[in-house]
């Protein structure tokens, strides 16, 4: 089976010259779905994670599937003002502007070992902000891990010193 087969590409989305994965045809195979879940859990099952933190939004899908392949808990990263308990925030810049996101600051406790997921490593942006978090919450960062790396992005070169896994790359 290959992961890619389940993957669409969206043209202009969200804007005009953005070539879009969407990874909804993946969500929809629960062959699929588990089939990248296993690859995606595939170097992490004797690491005794504690928190598996996904990223809004699409981080949550397989986030959550992880925490549990993982028997750890699940912690959410939400947009500003989405989280109902008290948070902390990063901001990080986007191509015009800057965007932040936060996390309740009693999600992770000091020398928690922590995977963080997402659907895409772009830029690079979103996942050093999400760093940001879980190490000011004295948390310990395992392993940054993605469903795919856009690797001519440079997203990596955010994340010097960080063990980063993506079960595709483009
Ligand atoms: P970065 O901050 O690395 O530039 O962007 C990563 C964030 O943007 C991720 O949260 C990811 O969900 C979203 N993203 C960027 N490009 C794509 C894409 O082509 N497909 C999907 N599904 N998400 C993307």
């Amino acid at each position: 089976m290959k992961i890619e087969d389940f993957l669409r590409d969206i043209p202009n989305f969200p804007k005009e010259g953005i070539l879009f994965k969407d990874i909804t045809p993946l969500l929809l195979n629960h062959e699929a779905t588990k089939f990248c879940l296993n690859t995606l859990a595939s170097t992490l099952k004797d690491r005794k994670i504690d928190k598996v933190v996904g990223v809004e939004s699409r981080g949550f899908f397989f986030g959550t599937l992880l925490a549990q392949e993982l028997n750890a808990g699940f912690v959410p990263v939400r947009k500003p003002k989405k989280l109902p308990y008290k948070t902390i925030s990063a901001s990080y810049a986007l191509e015009y502007g800057t965007d932040s996101l936060e996390i309740h600051i009693d999600a992770i406790q000091p020398g928690d070992k922590v995977l963080i997921h997402d659907d895409v490593l772009a830029t690079g942006g979103t996942a050093e902000a999400v760093c940001k978090l879980i190490e000011q919450l004295g948390g310990e960062i395992v392993q940054v891990n993605f469903l795919m790396e856009l690797s001519f992005l440079n997203g990596r070169n955010k994340l010097t010193g960080k063990e980063i896994f993506a079960a595709i790359t483009y």
